[in-house]
């Protein structure tokens, strides 16, 4: 089993994590990109050439966790367009002219191993499909 399969399985929800502390500067980053809402750094493991997070700074564990709670569902709602115009801007910055992929990974299966909201931006290579 990968490393990040194993730590996906094993990660709870809760409590701060290691991109609190990046947001609050206690950690170094690799950053790219700031804003009032968001901050956007590259992956400590990359798993393509570029390979960089886009993270809110408000410590939200899951997109689906609460569920039905009406406040949860509308952040989301207009978190995750700015994520992705994000997303787009840095992917301008650090050059992906020919395209790049997103992926959020949430809960165990689907590999989520740090309980605060994160979209994945990987490119630089020809991505395979479908992924592992
Ligand atoms: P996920 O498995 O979708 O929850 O993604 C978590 C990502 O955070 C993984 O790709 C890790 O490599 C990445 N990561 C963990 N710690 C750090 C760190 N200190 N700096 C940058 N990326 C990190």
């Amino acid at each position: 089993m990968a490393d990040e399969v194993a730590q996906a399985q094993s990660a709870q929800p809760g409590g701060d994590t290691i991109f609190g502390k990046i947001i609050r500067k206690e950690i170094p980053a690799n950053i790219i990109y700031e804003d009032d809402q968001c901050i956007a750094f590259h992956d400590v493991a990359p798993q393509a050439p570029t390979h960089f997070l886009v993270v809110p700074r408000k410590p939200i564990t899951q997109t689906t966790k609460p569920q039905n709670n009406q406040k949860h569902i509308s952040i989301i709602d207009t978190l995750l367009g700015h994520l992705m115009i994000v997303a787009k801007k840095c992917a301008e910055e650090v050059g992906l002219p020919r395209g790049y992929r997103l992926v959020l990974n949430e809960g165990p299966d689907g590999g989520q191993s740090v309980y605060h909201v994160h979209i994945h931006v990987l490119g630089g290579r020809q991505l395979g499909w479908p992924p592992g």
